[in-house]
């Protein structure tokens, strides 16, 4: 019954047939959504643009203008692979007087090749394959997305889960003095790294090179550095796990090694003779901002040297190499690498503290209000994070003199695992105001101190 069309003349059959398989062959490429990004397209380019004319006044640039224009011609040939989103970027290739091997690209398609890069790729597939690894992130937008994290964590949410209203344009520049063009725009996730490499080799592929040539460069560049002083370009794009593996699944979706597939160029040869020709400019002069490599993994550790902030319901102290995150009476503190992508996509606190007031009516001696606003304020956290558990029941506490209740509770942490969240109540003219002290079950003990010195540090408002 339903084989009945076997019974069909062969041509049929075979029109039918590739009927069938066409569309299903063209769905074995890899596909991504954009992570969660509260910027628009067009902000990208704004936001890039801006940093990328800082960027140029503090990079040294190679003054070759050959090499930058045939950058172009290449940056631009694999920028017409890049899947389409209904979006044109402008797309700048700049080539920048710096040995160290490195590359970046700012939202927008603003990209920024270090000599160092060209330098070390054997030949223009390698070369094409960085800079299709950064155009992917362009396209997928994952520098906005990253500044989205941040702006989660800013606004002192990550745990409740909230999501912005409004325009994420607003207050776009007023972050770029917060965040320095190096700092979020910058910093990737392995996820978003492992994106990259899948388009990026889809790019290769399509525009006619070798598409192993992506993951043979990192692996070449990380191999040469033996584990000692790796290539600079780790710091911003953290090695994925089984990228060479990752890479080769692609190329086989893709259908295989292509029968014709470019690696080299005169022209390529040209641009590398002409860059190993240029003067060296020593790394001290470089100026320091756009390109600063920073530690990737956990945070470092807290502070003993403590800053103040003060709200109008309240002060306290916080590790001086923790940032602040918000304003007024809603805040996060956090440590460097302290906000990351949990397993939903959605950004939150993995390490820190979460500081809010809830407008409930209430009398600060009031045990019975403080209990109750308390187990709303519970309801509504498990509401918005679905895993979370209690795991001991409110315990009365002081917290500067005042009747206030400890509750701790576990939830999955974006940094994986467990996490504990360490809830503090009190009950205030201004309303509940709620302490949260997160960190991985795992390291919790390590964050213990800090956070007892925290709460021991708030002075609640008179
Ligand atoms: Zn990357």
């Amino acid at each position: 019954m339903g084989r009945s069309w076997l019974r069909f003349p062969k041509a049929i059959r075979l029109a039918f047939l590739c009927f069938l398989i066409a569309p299903y062959g063209q769905a074995q490429r890899t596909q991504f959504k954009e992570g969660w990004n509260l910027y628009s397209p067009q902000e990208d380019i704004t936001l890039g643009k801006q940093v990328a004319i800082d960027a140029e006044k503090q990079l040294p640039s190679c003054n070759a203008p050959k090499v930058d224009a045939y950058l172009t011609e290449l940056g631009r040939k694999l920028a017409a692979k890049l899947p389409a989103r209904g979006v044109q970027y402008p797309f700048e290739f700049h080539c920048v007087n710096d040995k160290a091997i490195n590359a970046f690209a700012l939202p927008g398609g603003y990209v920024f090749v270090n000599r160092g890069a060209i330098e070390a790729a054997d030949n223009e597939a390698q070369l094409a394959g960085v800079i299709a690894h950064e155009l992917s992130h362009v396209a997928l937008r994952h520098g906005t997305s990253e500044a989205t994290k941040a702006r989660f964590a800013q606004t002192g949410v990550g745990i409740i889960g909230a999501i912005f209203g409004g325009n994420a344009g607003g207050a776009l520049l007023t972050e770029l003095g917060r965040f320095s063009a190096g700092g979020v725009l910058l910093r990737y996730s392995r996820t978003a790294e492992t994106q990259a490499d899948v388009v990026g080799t889809q790019v290769l592929y399509d525009a006619g090179y070798d598409p192993r040539a992506l993951a043979q460069f990192f692996e070449k560049i990380e191999a040469d550095s033996q584990g000692k002083n790796p290539p600079e370009f780790f710091s911003d794009h953290p090695n994925p796990e089984h990228r060479v593996e990752r890479v080769q699944q692609e190329i086989d979706k893709l259908g295989g090694l292509p029968a014709k597939m470019r690696k080299d160029s005169v022209e390529f040869e040209a641009a590398k003779r002409e860059v190993l020709a240029l003067p060296v400019v020593k790394r001290e002069t470089l100026a320091a901002g756009t390109h600063v490599p920073r530690p990737m993994g956990p945070p470092p550790v807290p502070s003993e040297n403590y800053a103040e902030y003060q709200s109008g319901a309240y002060t306290l102290k916080y590790p001086d190499n923790w940032q602040k995150y918000g304003e007024k009476d809603s805040v996060s503190f956090a440590p460097d690498g302290g906000v990351l992508e949990g397993s939903d996509g959605k950004a939150g606190l993995a390490y820190g503290l979460i500081v809010d007031v809830t407008k409930v009516p209430g009398d600060p001696a009031d045990a019975a209000a403080l209990e109750k606003a308390t187990q709303d304020l519970i309801g509504k956290l498990q509401k918005d994070n679905p895993k979370m558990k209690v795991a001991r029941q409110p315990g009365r506490v002081r917290l500067n003199g005042q009747l206030g209740l400890s509750t701790y509770l576990s939830n999955e942490s974006p940094a994986g695992g467990e996490e504990t969240d360490w809830l503090i109540t009190v009950m205030r003219p201004e309303g509940l105001v709620s302490f949260v002290c997160v960190a991985p079950q795992k390291d919790y003990e390590k964050y213990d101190k800090t956070f007892g010195a925290i709460l021991d540090s708030v002075r609640l408002a008179k």
